[in-house]
């Protein structure tokens, strides 16, 4: 038990670091229907900020309202659909008469075949539902918390039934004989731009609160946009502030996302970090900094989590050879299982068995970069020849080839000589040119002019200008 509990929990951690750009949205729907696991990493998070600081002051934070309108264009797109809906539960006024109309709530282990059942609807009628395209990927993707309304001709008889297919589609069916009909309806979705600020005195997340910044947009702060220049469990201090423009996706009165930051600003230790959102050639939205350099690194510095090194890069007594040799890169002890993460984004260059080092990765990474991972257990979901992003596990830790225990055995290579990955200097990633950065300061110029707009209001002490006492990376 004890045991399963320590791999779960190092499982939550290492999906909190790994934190893949083509993840996060998945993540943020996750979220938002998994309230209690949320607010678990919300109070623990929490606590840990809170510790470190004891003293609690007043909170300077502000929504700027109407500050979409004020927005210059290219920054936002707005997406406004005109048919408003009634909530599920309400019902349809227009509907059949002598329509009878029962809502149901998915509770947290029931099944379909469960709702179905205490409406006493036949497994057969379901099994009609079902076929209908597009229904069953719907229904069997609902939530515990998610609404069915059933319309009962009489008990155990359905006439029809209303689901809503995704975020903006709601379905009903009308069940006619053997004759299933669909009826769609567009659910109407606004989206808001804002600008929120806070300033740190007692821990991030009080902050944020009184900002009004969701914990998803926290989460995109802390885990995509600094994760590589500030260590927000230590950094941290009264005084350090925050500001944010995002957009807001409202449904029928309700924020249903908010995971979008458009642009971030972090100010700590003197030093003002900028993130701004950016897509480039059709690749997943990136952050950047106002120069227009990348804020993810080229490499990340270790490609396993939760590990220690148990042999460093130099001369040592090869443990099963008995002869001294140079050992030509680092050893990580991590347990049989652990995933590895590319440590770049890359090309699979070989992926197969080789002496000694058993089950083998070896990505390139263009530029005369590539890195080897040694005595995989077993391989990850990628191919030879396949891009992979940074961050994408290609295989678990294992022992096989020359090995005492379970470890990775890593090697960095620059023109295909092995280096020390703790010593050698990562090429820098490539900063945006050309047309992109014309297209990227066109487009952060107006959300950097909001932050320091609001800065300067309500912040005595705001430099005038963040944007250029901004800080290098720790790298
Ligand atoms: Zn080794």
């Amino acid at each position: 038990m004890q045991h399963s509990e320590q791999g779960r929990a190092r499982r939550q951690r290492f999906q909190e670091r790994l934190h893949v750009q083509h993840d996060s949205a998945l993540h943020q729907r996750l979220r938002q229907h998994l309230p209690a696991a949320f607010n678990q990493r919300w109070t623990r998070r929490h606590w840990i900020h809170a510790t470190l600081f004891t003293t609690i002051g007043a909170l300077l934070a502000t929504i700027v309202p109407g500050f979409s309108n004020a927005i210059d264009a290219p920054l936002v797109t707005h997406s406004t659909l005109a048919l408003p809906l009634p909530p599920l539960r309400a019902g349809n006024p227009q509907a059949i008469p002598g329509s009878n109309w029962e809502l149901m709530r998915i509770k947290p282990g029931q099944t379909l075949s469960g709702v179905f059942g205490d409406l006493g609807i036949p497994s057969t009628t379901l099994a009609r539902v079902l076929d209908h395209p597009g229904t069953r990927e719907a229904l069997t993707r609902l939530r515990p918390g998610a609404e069915l309304a059933f319309d009962m001709a009489q008990p155990g008889e359905l006439r029809a039934l209303r689901f809503d297919r995704d975020g903006s589609h709601r379905v009903e069916l009308l069940l006619d004989g053997d004759t299933v009909r669909e009826k769609v309806t567009e659910r109407a979705t606004t989206v808001r731009t804002v600008v929120t600020s806070g300033e740190i005195t007692s821990s991030l997340y009080a902050a944020a609160r009184k900002a009004g910044l969701p914990a998803s947009a926290v989460a995109t702060m802390t885990d995509d946009i600094f994760k590589y220049d500030i260590d927000f469990d230590k950094d941290l201090q009264p005084g350090d502030r925050f500001s944010v423009v995002m957009d807001e996706t409202w449904r029928e009165g309700e924020r249903v996302d908010t995971s979008k930051i458009l642009a971030a600003t972090f100010t700590t230790g003197g030093k003002t970090y900028t993130g701004f959102r950016f897509e480039r050639g059709g690749k997943p939205a990136e952050y950047f900094d106002i120069t227009g350099r990348p804020l993810k690194k080229s490499f990340i510095r270790m490609p396993v989590t939760y590990t220690r090194i148990s042999s460093t890069y130099g001369m040592r007594k090869h443990p099963i050879l008995g002869t001294i040799r140079g050992h030509k890169g680092i050893d990580y002890a991590a347990p049989t299982g652990t995933p590895i993460m590319a440590a770049g984004d890359a090309q699979v260059k070989f992926m197969g068995t080789q002496r000694g080092y058993g089950n083998v990765i070896i990505l390139d990474h263009g530029k005369g970069y590539s890195t080897l991972y040694g005595h995989m257990s077993r391989f990850g979901k990628v191919r030879a020849g396949q891009r992979i992003s940074q961050g994408t596990v290609i295989g678990y830790v294992g022992m096989t080839g020359l090995a005492t225990g379970p470890h990775l055995h890593y090697e960095f290579r620059v023109n295909g000589q092995q280096r020390n990955p703790a010593s050698v200097t990562m090429p820098p990633p490539t900063p945006l040119g050309g047309a992109e950065l014309v297209a990227f300061r066109a487009q952060t110029a107006p959300a950097m002019a909001r932050i320091e707009g609001m800065e300067k209001l309500i912040y005595a002490d705001a430099d005038t200008k963040p944007a250029q006492a901004k800080g290098k990376g720790k790298g």
